[in-house]
């Protein structure tokens, strides 16, 4: 076994990195400058070193371990046959267990294997007991079919390995059903086709040994909820007909992934998480653009400049502009990098998270390079989703042959082109997960070679933290996937599900967990169960109708006007949001503006068009407290867990330059207010503990709001989330609690574990927010530490140092 790239375990199935290892490029025309020296030349260019820290990963050996006696030879031999020539340790130990009748999960890195750790026990046992069925359950239908590839390659006897999804020919059906023993298929699936129709599924579900939940950190927030839920079902209708099976979980590196394993299934769950597939060396630099010179035309510090690069325009600050921009962009500083690499001769690839971003980064860098070299700037191409499988070829070729030494991408290209081993990987914004960022960063490293990867901070609290914090992204995993199964919104249209299939019993109510009985209450008062002496029964002829994405209202349809085409749903909670008349919506990285939304049909109606801006809408909210679930009295300071009624109304948008941020106008939007409930945290303190740490009275709601936004930008930190996904509200007396206080709530009706999350982690969470906004080099307060890009009010009252002040009261006296 080779061990030639960075965190790639060779030989292995490898789904979660590339789905062909054979088309990968890797070696091409000479070695690059070694990745310490180019860093130095990086790092040198401008007034002030952006480096806050460098992070050398060392290369590591795969510690193999033997083969489980209990895999067969005829199984070893298939393997073999795929490069396996024997299991990862991590990998031995996850099959052992799923094999001697444990649940498990196994949470290691990307491309660390994790496919074998649940084909070993599942085969083995498809091979011992002919009569044996496995489920395997992806989040994509594209997952599914690569790992279909995978088990069908191996060419074992009997085991008849199929897909069964949406797109599954309805004459091939009922033949899966019937013979095949290695189902795969997604969760939407399970929960709209196999569980209702589990009378034809009978002779399956009796003999399942095992369930496959494949990438299960996906499985989030109000999705993950309904999920658990969905699972739940599956092991009732098991238990119906005697079949007990094993639950093996795959999952990205996480904090705390037999919890998270535990809330899916609803079963005690097992963690292995000692990664032990090889992994090529990596130089890992955090890199904070500079601070932009506070007045245009004033003193130090002065923008450092790529060689060649053209200068930086002064930023634009309008009446309107109420998010100062006082650092350089990521976006310019990833484009100067590209450039020096390019020039240096160092093939690299910079991943921007948007597609206009991509190509804003290209375009900067081709300009660079060709004022120093004209010519030199067709080195560098953008990369977007929805080539043909050919031009993608093409790419693949130019980079190979040093045609082409710089690709600007989304993570677009995670999915369609396949590179490996180029020199040097940027990272424009920390991409939201530890996983995501491994992914990118696995980019890098050529054979036996040792590659530079570089995080570029953007202006946001998440980032600032990160680049002040390597511990963050270098030490142990904090970010847990969270899901919360009891919210009422998902587990009441669960049980009516549930109902249908089969009529509910006092002991179903166990297995669905806290809060069924009263939901199944609920169901019997609107009618839509009847309790009989054998149960509660579903009363109506149809189904209900449950979407497992999401409960925030009916979808709206996206419709393109010009030609009537459905171009998509966005969920009903975000549609204000999101398809506000004005906004430009990117749907499969083509940009369309809204022209119309009706909110009775549920529709808005779209063209296609590619704006130089982006849109930001802006609300204005209201928050009451209906209930404290839990909380901790800690003085002067009090933390809150509960459910809260949210009110909040789209009133206006911001139209802002993509490449400069710079606001272009804000125009008013004339939306209906809507109505939330949903589960928060909260935290108070006293009037007089704020006096004490000296914070003025008038500045009390400039300190709390800035504490909010910070908050809310870290809580990722801490859970799987994005800052879109949670709100906030700060206000110095607020008449429920009647002292100052700052709320952060679940975006979605029922709460989606967030909240849940912050309150369970608060002085952690509380301590990293803190230091966020005290390690930003600002002074009064920039998108980096306190201004959120969401903010219903326009980024005022923002007070920075009592921000701090506020904090330093809580943790003074949170316990830990
Ligand atoms: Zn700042
Ligand atoms: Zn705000």
């Amino acid at each position: 076994m080779t061990s030639n790239d960075f965190s790639s375990a060779q030989g292995t199935p490898r789904h979660d990195l590339e789905s062909s290892p054979a088309a990968t490029v890797s070696a091409g025309p000479g070695p690059g400058p070694a990745p310490e020296d180019l860093l130095r030349r990086l790092r040198a260019r401008g007034a002030t070193d952006p480096v806050t820290h460098v992070e050398r990963v060392p290369a590591r050996a795969g510690v193999p371990a033997p083969w489980p006696p209990w895999a067969s030879a005829e199984l070893r031999a298939a393997f073999a046959t795929r490069g396996v020539v024997a299991p990862w340790q991590h990998q031995a130990e996850a099959a052992n267990l799923a094999y001697e009748g444990q649940h498990v999960v196994v949470a290691t890195g990307t491309a660390s294997g994790k496919s074998l750790a649940y084909q070993l026990p599942a085969l083995a046992t498809l091979l011992a007991d002919p009569r044996a069925t496995v489920l395997y359950l992806a989040p994509t239908k594209a997952l599914a079919a690569d790992q279909l590839r995978a088990v069908a390659a191996l060419e074992l006897e009997g085991v008849r390995p199929a897909c069964y999804d949406g797109d599954t020919p309805r004459a091939e059906r009922e033949w899966i059903r019937k013979h095949s023993r290695f189902v795969l298929t997604n969760p939407d699936m399970l929960h709209h086709g196999i569980l209702p129709g589990h009378a034809q599924w009978s002779g399956f579900l009796r003999r399942l040994a095992y369930v496959v939940i494949d990438e299960c950190h996906t499985y989030r927030g109000v999705f993950g909820s309904h999920v658990a839920h969905v699972l739940r079902r599956l092991r009732r209708q098991c238990a119906r007909f005697g079949a007990t099976p094993v639950f093996v979980l795959a999952s990205a590196t996480s904090g705390d992934p037999a919890t998270t394993g535990g809330r899916l299934t609803g079963l005690p769950v097992t963690a292995v998480t000692e990664d032990a597939s090889p992994r090529g060396g990596v130089t890992f630099a955090l890199w904070e653009p500079p601070l932009l010179p506070p007045e245009a035309g004033s003193a130090a510090p002065v923008p450092p400049q790529a060689i060649g690069s053209p200068s930086v325009p002064p930023q634009a600050i309008g009446e309107h502009d109420d998010l100062r921009q006082v650092r350089r962009s990521a976006l310019r500083e990833t484009a100067d990098l590209l450039a020096d690499t390019v020039a240096e001769g160092v093939r690299t690839l910079a991943f921007v998270r948007s597609r206009k971003g991509a190509e804003v980064v290209a375009a900067n860098a081709r300009r660079s390079l060709d004022e120093a070299v004209p010519g030199l700037g067709d080195r560098v191409a953008a990369y977007r989703g929805g080539y043909l499988r050919e031009e993608r070829r093409e790419l693949e070729r130019a980079l190979l042959h040093g045609d082409l030494l710089g690709l600007a991408s989304t993570n677009a290209l995670e999915l369609g082109v396949d590179l490996v081993g180029l020199d040097a990987v940027l990272i424009c914004g920390y991409p939201g997960t530890r996983a995501s960022l491994w992914q990118q960063a696995g980019r890098a490293g050529r054979s036996g070679q040792e590659a530079l990867a570089v995080l570029v901070a953007r202006d946001d609290p998440l980032d600032t933290y990160l680049v002040h914090h390597p511990e963050a992204i270098f030490g142990a995993p904090v970010e847990a996937t969270v899901l919360d199964p009891a919210n009422p919104y998902v587990l009441a249209p669960q049980l009516a599900c549930a109902a249908v299939e089969a009529p509910l019993t006092p002991a179903d109510l166990a297995l669905f967990g806290d809060g069924a009985k009263e939901a199944v209450d609920e169901l019997v008062a609107a009618g839509a169960l009847r309790q009989r002496p054998t149960g509660w029964y579903w009363r109506h002829r149809e189904r209900p109708e449950v979407d497992l994405r999401g409960e925030g209202g009916a979808p709206v349809c996206v419709v393109e006007s010009s030609t009537g085409r459905l171009l998509g749903t966005v969920d009903g909670g975000s549609s204000h949001f999101l398809l506000h008349p004005g906004a430009v919506h990117l749907h499969q990285g083509v940009s369309y503006v809204v022209d119309d939304l009706d909110l009775a049909d549920g529709c808005a109606l779209v063209h296609a068009e590619e704006p130089d801006w982006s849109t930001h809408a802006r609300d204005v909210t209201d928050l009451s407290v209906v209930s404290v679930r839990s909380y901790v009295d800690a003085g002067p300071v009090g933390m809150f867990l509960g459910e809260v009624d949210v009110t909040s109304q789209v009133v206006s948008y911001q139209r802002r330059r993509i490449a400069t941020g710079e606001v272009i106008d804000t125009r008013p939007l004339d939306l209906p207010t809507r109505e939330l409930r949903t589960v928060a945290v909260w935290f108070t303190l006293s009037p007089q503990s704020l006096a004490l740490a000296g914070v003025q009275p008038a500045d009390v709601p400039g300190a709390l709001h800035a504490a909010e936004h910070a908050a809310i930008g870290l809580l990722p930190l801490m859970a799987t989330c994005d800052r879109w996904d949670i709100g906030g509200l700060s206000t110095a007396v607020h008449p429920d609690t009647e002292a100052p206080t700052v709320f952060v709530y679940d975006g979605q009706p029922g709460g989606a574990g967030f909240a849940e999350r912050a309150y369970g982690t608060a002085s952690a969470w509380l301590r990293a927010t803190r230091d966020a906004i005290a390690e930003c080099g600002c002074e009064t307060g920039c998108p980096s530490c306190v201004q959120s890009p969401k903010c219903g009010n326009g980024n005022n009252p923002l007070s920075k140092p009592d921000a701090i002040r506020v904090l330093d009261v809580v943790l003074a006296n949170l316990p830990d």
